[in-house]
This record gives structure tokens, C-alpha cells and sequence, in this order.
């Protein structure tokens, strides 16, 4: 694995008590492969990621697991090591690029000071390699274009000028959290389109973090879907769209327009809220939204936390048994 990423778990300390913002989570991405990360806001997919890029605050969060990169442990690496990781080897995206692109500087010296910072090469190498960035993220006119401000681009532009940014030197593994969630949906279909064709050419292994499954199920190889700082499935992309097993998924997948819907199934949206992550939910705890549990009973789905099973290939966390799940699957939402 390029990355792999072992029982990681983060806890923050707040005045209200520990938030439990990541629990145990296990995933690994290959060299070339888009892993999609999807859940509701506050299912821990970020703070994940900003683990993984050594941007947590260790006065305030407590990290403990394994993140092993390109055979390097990431987790208690000094400062130094993760700055020189940050924007070269790992590099990320997000979804407004107004916040990270600053406005006094042009789009062409802020593309070409990360090239910099990280080559050491002269002004006018990174000038060039950042007006070769910009064409190759399909900004008209680079060689004019690289002298504008962030604010003479339009939404679409800024973000094709961001994934110029986060692969100028070339890196292993982008990290994307929710890159298009800003956009209008031409723009999002253009702007995954580009993620895909640059992985093509560059090989780079892709995080694609998201709360909308339409965007994963159009561009990752694989998908991890998390509830409470937990994984609840997890598999490859056509697996868990064929065969969907958690009915967290089932939810996820309820909510999304019937035409973007990759699947014909009879689903229904998640009903309230996610819960705290000050007092998780005991044993299962998507438990409290579950229109399952009856079938279990209570006692099941409220008692051990049930595991992601098995331990490879398409797994999900829930009690329910296979059979179970694919009746569930081919009934409708209303006879449940
Ligand atoms: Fe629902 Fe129980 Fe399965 Fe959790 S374990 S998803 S509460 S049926
Ligand atoms: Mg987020």
C-alpha cells in the first residue's frame, strides 16, 4: 500500500469533553487509485485527511494509530519531515480555493513559490513551470493568464488553478476534501474529469473526501463510507453500488437525485441527525437513525459495536445478516 492508515484514532479535548472525531479507522489507498471517503459533515472524513497531513494541533488533539506513506510513519514525524511532505509529496485541495489562493499575489507567483519552496529552482524555471501547470489544467491563454488575481478567474478557473498548485512538484497522493461541493454541476463534472485524466498522466494516488456519493461513484476506485468516526463499508466502487450492505449507505444513496442515482434501488434518505462525538451512540452507532434495528432488536444493535467485516475486500458494519440485507435491498422503503 501507498498509504495505509492503521486504527487511527482522534480525540480532541474541549471545555464540553473529549470529542471522539475518529475511532479506530483502517483504510489503504495504492499508486494510481482514487479512494472515495464519504459521510454526512462531522463523520471525522476531515479531520482524518488533516491527520494524514500532520495539520492537527497536538496541544489540542490527541492521535494515536499508524499512517504509514510510501513506507514512511507519518504519526510523531517531526515537524520538519511533515513541512517538506506538505505541498511536495502530499498535497491537497479544498473546497474553496478564495481561501487557500491569497488575493495580493497572482495566480502564477502563488503556483510558482510552492515550486520554489520546494526545488529550489530561480524565479523565471518556476515562473515557466507554473505557466505549464496552468495549460495542463486547462486554463486558456496560461502565459497571460499566470499574471492574473485569484478574483479575475471565475470559481471554475480558481479551482483548476488550486489542483495547478497542489501538483506542481509532482506528488504521490492528493488529498481532495469535498473539491467540487462549490461549484455548479457542469463545472464539478468538468473540474473530477481533469482529477481523472491528470491521474492517467501522473499516476498519483487520489483521497476524494465527500458528503455526495454521485461524486465518488462517478471517479473513485474505491470507496470508504464513515458514520461517527467510524467505517461502516467499505469496498470497491462497483461492489458497494451494486451491493450496497450498510443501510448508512443505503441512506446516502436514498438522498441522491433518483436521475444521478447510479443504482435502481427502492431508498430512502437518512432521517435526523448525526450524533454527538462527545457521547457516541452505544454499540452501533448509526443505531438511533436505523429503521433496521427492530429487526434485530435493541438489545443487539445497542449492545457490542459491531466490527467492519470481514477484514478485506467489501465489508460493512452492521448486524444485519446477508440475506437480510439483500431483502431489504429489493423492498420498498414503505414496507419496512
Ligand atoms: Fe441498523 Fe442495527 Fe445494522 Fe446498526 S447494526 S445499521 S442499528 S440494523
Ligand atoms: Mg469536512
Amino acid at each position: 500500500m501507498y498509504l495505509e492508515v492503521n486504527e487511527l484514532t482522534v480525540d480532541f479535548h474541549t471545555e464540553d469533553g473529549v470529542v471522539h472525531a475518529v475511532d479506530g479507522l483502517s483504510f489503504g489507498i495504492e499508486r494510481g487509485t482514487t479512494l472515495g471517503i464519504v459521510g454526512e459533515s462531522g463523520s471525522g472524513k476531515s479531520v482524518t485527511n488533516l491527520a494524514v497531513l500532520g495539520l492537527h494541533n497536538p496541544e489540542t488533539a490527541k492521535i494515536s494509530g499508524s499512517i504509514m506513506f510510501d513506507g514512511q510513519q507519518l504519526l510523531g514525524a517531526p515537524r520538519s519531515t511533515m513541512e517538506k511532505l506538505r505541498g511536495n509529496k502530499i498535497a491537497m485541495i479544498f473546497q474553496d480555493p478564495l481561501t487557500s489562493l491569497s488575493p495580493y499575489h497572482t495566480v502564477g507567483a502563488q503556483i510558482a513559490e510552492v515550486y520554489r519552496k520546494h526545488r529550489g529552482v530561480s524565479k523565471s524555471v518556476a515562473r515557466d513551470r507554473a505557466i505549464e501547470m496552468l495549460d495542463r489544467v486547462g486554463i486558456p491563454q496560461p502565459k497571460i493568464r499566470v499574471d492574473d488575481y485569484p478574483h479575475q478567474f471565475s470559481g471554475g478557473m480558481r479551482q483548476r488553478a488550486m489542483i495547478a498548485m497542489a501538483l506542481v512538484c509532482d506528488p504521490g497522493l492528493l488529498i481532495a476534501d469535498e473539491p467540487t461541493t462549490a461549484l455548479d454541476v457542469t463545472v464539478q463534472a468538468q473540474i473530477l474529469d481533469l482529477l481523472r485524466e491528470l491521474q492517467e498522466q501522473t499516476g498519483t494516488a487520489i483521497i476524494l473526501i465527500t458528503h455526495d456519493l454521485g461524486v465518488v461513484a462517478q471517479t473513485a476506485h474505491d470507496v470508504l463510507v464513515m458514520y461517527a468516526g467510524r467505517a461502516v463499508e467499505r469496498g470497491t466502487m462497483p461492489e458497494v453500488l451494486r451491493e450496497p450492505r450498510h443501510p448508512y449507505t443505503w441512506g446516502l444513496l436514498g438522498s441522491m437525485p433518483t436521475l444521478n442515482r447510479p443504482v435502481d434501488l427502492p431508498l430512502h434518505p437518512v432521517r435526523g441527525t448525526p450524533p454527538s462525538l462527545i457521547n457516541v451512540p452505544s454499540g452501533c452507532p448509526f443505531h438511533p437513525r436505523c429503521d433496521y434495528m427492530k429487526l434485530l432488536g435493541p438489545e443487539v444493535c445497542k449492545g457490542e459495536r459491531p466490527e467492519l467485516a470481514p477484514h478485506r475486500g467489501h465489508g460493512d458494519a452492521c448486524y444485519l445478516s446477508p440475506s437480510q440485507k439483500a431483502e431489504l435491498r429489493a423492498r420498498p422503503a414503505e414496507e419496512t
